[in-house]
């Protein structure tokens, strides 16, 4: 997960301050210095590192520190306000047109995943209940072209391509026409991109804005490429004068300083984040669970909204009335299990737990997801008895019996029995969380 690195270095340095009671401006100036470090390593900008740095000095050192009830508490808010400053504020949505089509131009370099979120951005509309329409306007490349047509159709949106070799903007603005008279609301045009930033494109992005005057210009950023994601931000900020950011591959092992820094140098919002290569994998980026993300407090709003999307109510509420009386079994482990794989992967979803966020201490509880297969072989070998009771009714030969009818072994049926109880731990976590959300007021 993006961020591990950081998000572990600066969960420590907060250790160090708890554990020490009342803090002394060296304290203070100590494990500000570990963020700062913490940062860099992290890929932040340098700039961007020293006024973050400089901030935080302002507002956690002086007298509301020492008056304070909880000094490290006190460091860690801080820190907290100032991420999520650094990261935009507040999120920021797709600005709708008052009068629909909306148009959306896409632009960025090749690579950067601009084809695949146009077509997740659609997705994503039309759960919200929007008609979208894709354009291919990247006519330079065919393939291209054929990649969007071919995931429109996976998703049953359509396309809008013109295979006669026309320009970009002729194209798009014969797609905001059919968009109209096709009673479509949204339109999404994947723009060409380069292999780098060049006068070329620019150029051309610019004639397109101008004749098309879209409503959003969104820049789709690899997040994997670190500072150079900086740069390229800015260039296309300042010739195009972007609406926002999307910032692609936040899955992957990268350090995501540049995340955190692109908003800071272009004063562009971060709109949308994508978390995979599927087409769901594409959510709205929420600065301040971001940094609650970093700090170790868990995102439980948007697992509760990836819940609510996912699963249908009956099923949820059937589910949490289970978990609540405590008659959760095996054979609902099983249906949950099965559910909550449509939420994305499993690490993903443990890391949004707070406390479970310590990407180490997952492991224990990690459930591959092949094993799937072996899980609901297992289960469905045992009696209905054994699934509702297993704690009781299960001995040694029962365990073996299970073992031989799954073609597994008896420690898998142990991990099985093992990984349920923990599961059942958590749910009942989450159902506690939600609740105490719904009473603060967080949750309807
Ligand atoms: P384009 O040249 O900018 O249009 O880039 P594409 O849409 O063709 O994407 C390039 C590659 O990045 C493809 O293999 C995509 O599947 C992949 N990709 C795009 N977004 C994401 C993401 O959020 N996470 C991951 N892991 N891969 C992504």
């Amino acid at each position: 997960m993006v961020f591990a690195g950081l998000s572990e270095r600066l969960q420590e340095t907060f250790r160090k301050l708890r554990g020490k009671g009342r803090l002394t401006e060296a304290d203070v100036n100590e494990a500000l210095r570990e963020v700062r470090m913490a940062l860099l390593e992290a890929d932040v900008n340098f700039k961007v590192v020293k006024d973050f740095i400089a901030r935080i000095k302002e507002k956690a050192v002086g007298q509301e520190l020492i008056e304070s009830l909880n000094p490290a508490q006190h460091v860690v808010k801080v820190v907290h306000g100032e991420l999520v400053a650094l990261m935009g504020g507040s999120n920021s949505k797709i600005n709708m047109a008052p009068k629909p089509p909306t148009v959306i131009m896409m632009v960025g370099l090749n690579g950067a995943g601009k084809t695949t979120t146009s077509a997740k951005l659609a997705n994503y509309l039309r759960k919200q209940g929007r008609r979208p329409l894709l354009v291919a306007a990247d006519v330079y490349r065919p393939a291209a072209v054929k990649q969007l047509q071919v995931l429109g159709e996976q998703l049953g949106i359509p396309v809008f391509a013109d295979g006669t070799g026309k320009e970009p903007v002729s194209i798009g603005l014969a797609a905001a026409e059919s968009a109209v008279t096709g009673g479509r609301d949204v339109v999404i045009i994947d723009t060409a991109g380069r292999q780098e930033v060049n006068e070329e494109l620019m150029a051309e992005l610019e004639a397109m804005k101008e004749a098309i005057r879209p409503h959003e210009v969104l820049l789709v950023v690899d997040a994997m490429t670190g500072q150079a994601a900086v740069g390229v931000a800015e260039t296309f900020n300042s010739r195009l004068g972007l609406d926002g950011v999307i910032l692609t591959k936040l899955d992957g092992d990268t350090r995501g300083g540049a995340a955190l820094s692109v908003r800071a140098v272009t004063g562009k919002p971060i709109k949308f984040a994508g978390l995979g290569e599927k087409l769901d994998a594409l959510e709205p980026f929420h600065p301040d669970r971001m940094a609650e993300r970093i700090l170790g407090m868990g995102d439980v709003l948007t697992l509760i909204e990836k819940a609510q999307e996912n699963f249908n109510a009956e099923q949820m509420a059937r589910m949490q009335k289970k978990i609540r009386s405590m008659e959760f079994t095996l054979e609902d482990f099983l249906e949950q299990l099965t559910q909550v794989k449509k939420l994305g992967p499993l690490e993903q979803i443990l890391s949004m737990i707070p406390g479970l966020g310590g990407i180490k201490k997952l492991k224990d509880i990690q459930v591959d997801e092949k094993e799937l297969v072996y899980v609901e072989a297992i289960i469905r070998s045992m009696t209905p008895e054994e699934r509702r009771d297993p704690e009781r009714v299960l001995n040694g030969s029962r365990k073996r019996r299970i073992a031989k009818g799954s073609g597994t072994s008896v420690q898998e049926v142990n991990r099985l029995l093992k990984q349920f109880e923990q599961t059942k731990k958590m749910m009942k976590q989450f159902v506690d969380m939600e609740k105490a959300l719904k009473k603060s007021g967080k949750m309807p």
